[in-house]
């Protein structure tokens, strides 16, 4: 039997002992990933923003677990999204393009088909399965939500910046109308970006109420706070922060009205809610861009800022109220955990760099991982053992800065130092040589799997 279920199973048996609300332990629970785009580490009420007002977050965290130290796969839309999906990261699936980073409308690849997703890895243990929102992993036959172990879709298959009235990027004349699909099939062109926030509520209340009495995972991957940035009428000018602040709230209100219907089901004690970001805030575009707090940087980078994110995990009855936790998680984690808990098997022909997080989502003072790699593209800029981060390289604001090789690296102490001001590198050179060792055997080890690295075909 493996560890976690041993661990579920004990709580379980000790809730039963001393609540009259328990109850038996959950038999496939069900899973919603709600994701924002480039939503930063500062940007909710619960992670210290003081005047974007997130009650709904706020309650999550109240009521489950909110993690400090939580990291994406990657500080850019396409790797984070195939490192969340696939459990790994994404220099093992080729998605780490060095010039263009994300895949674009004329764009030809995707994530490949070799890969194994959450949903399609669910499958087999009965689950159906929802990606609603922006994909971002491919849309050209093969690529596609419903080709990747989805049994539905509805969105933008790119960013909602990538559309010929989008007049800020000179290539983007050039681009097709935005397309709104459903499954494969283009059903709008250039859809009023006000709603879509509300929109994909709408489509993921219809598929947990539609799915309430089997196993489902919904994937919410939200437009927004992607620019460019809209909220629809009721939310709009009613922020003290501005555009950018009716947005996250209104992200906020969707997150209240999934909990709502979870609770109002009765599933909210048989479903694992995971609430977290793509990447960092994108720190060039002024004032429709949002903020990492007291992190360094931001998206696009690998500061802290640019791929640690805020992150809350909710399941009434099994993960304990109002706790939160510095221990490691990374996107990359997901899949594992939730494979455990649905008791359903993945590859083993492959290198996996999660970790199933449920002793930590039991226990904030578990610990399940002992490191962070930062890639840029395909090279390691950064990694991270326990407190300390080596950097190799690094650049700051997404579009603008060149890359700056560090020899001797950089080492700050994230612990003490969270916004890695202070370089460490000469007071421990010890410690240096210590990341470098675990850094020698990640390298080696992603060397020894050459079959992993599959390049797609990705641009035109
Ligand atoms: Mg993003």
């Amino acid at each position: 039997m493996p560890f976690s279920y041993i661990r579920i199973t004990f709580f379980f048996v000790s809730l039963c002992a001393c609540s009259s609300n328990s109850q038996a332990p959950v038999d496939r629970p069900n899973f919603i990933v709600i994701f924002a785009d480039d939503l930063g580490y500062g940007d909710l009420g619960v992670y210290g923003h003081p005047t974007i007002r997130t009650p709904h977050l706020d309650r999550m965290a109240a009521e489950g677990l909110r993690f400090t130290q939580f990291y994406t796969g990657a500080s850019v839309c396409t790797p984070s999204r195939a490192a969340l999906l696939t459990g790994r990261l994404p220099v093992r699936n080729g998605l780490t393009d060095d010039q263009i980073r994300v895949l674009f409308p004329p764009s030809k690849g995707g994530l490949p088909a070799s890969e194994v997703t959450i949903p399609e890895a669910l499958q087999s243990a009965g689950y159906v399965s929802a990606a609603i929102g922006k994909w971002h992993l491919g849309h050209v036959p093969g690529h596609f939500p419903t080709e990747h172990g989805f049994d539905e879709y509805f969105g933008i298959p790119y960013s909602n910046d990538m559309t010929p009235t989008a007049s800020d990027w000179g290539r983007a004349q050039t681009y097709p109308p935005l397309p709104l699909m459903r499954g494969t099939e283009v059903i709008e062109t250039e859809p009023d970006q006000r709603l879509l926030t509300r929109r994909y509520t709408e489509e993921s209340i219809s598929f947990i109420q539609r799915n309430r009495d089997r196993p489902f995972f919904l994937y919410l991957p939200h437009t927004m706070p992607h620019i460019p940035i809209f909220a629809s009428d009721e939310f709009e000018g009613t922020s003290t922060r501005g555009l950018y602040g009716d947005v996250i709230e209104e992200i906020d209100w969707s997150v209240g009205q999934i909990l709502d219907v979870l609770r109002d089901t009765g599933l909210d004690r048989k479903t694992l809610v995971i609430f977290t970001s793509d990447n960092g805030p994108w720190l060039t575009v002024g004032f429709a861009g949002g903020t990492a707090g007291l992190l360094r940087d931001g998206k696009g980078t690998t500061w802290e800022g640019g791929m640690r994110v805020p992150t809350i995990a909710w399941w009434p009855g099994m993960i304990p109220a109002g706790q939160t936790t510095q221990s490691l998680g990374t996107t990359m984690d997901l899949m594992p955990t939730m494979l455990e808990l649905a008791g359903a098997s993945r590859p083993d022909d492959r290198i996996y760099d999660g970790a199933d997080l449920m002793p930590v989502l039991l226990d904030p003072a578990a610990e399940v991982r002992k490191g962070i790699y930062y890639y840029r593209g395909a090279q390691l800029w950064a990694a991270r053992k326990g407190p300390w981060k080596i950097h190799y390289v690094t650049r700051s604001a997404y579009v603008g800065d060149q890359p700056v090789e560090h020899e001797p690296p950089l080492l700050f102490h994230l612990g003490r130092d969270p916004g890695e001001r202070f370089n460490l590198a000469e007071e421990h050179p010890e410690v240096i040589l210590e990341l470098q060792e675990m850094v020698d055997a990640h390298l080696t080890e992603l060397v020894r799997a050459p079959s992993q690295l599959k390049i797609p075909e990705w641009n035109d």
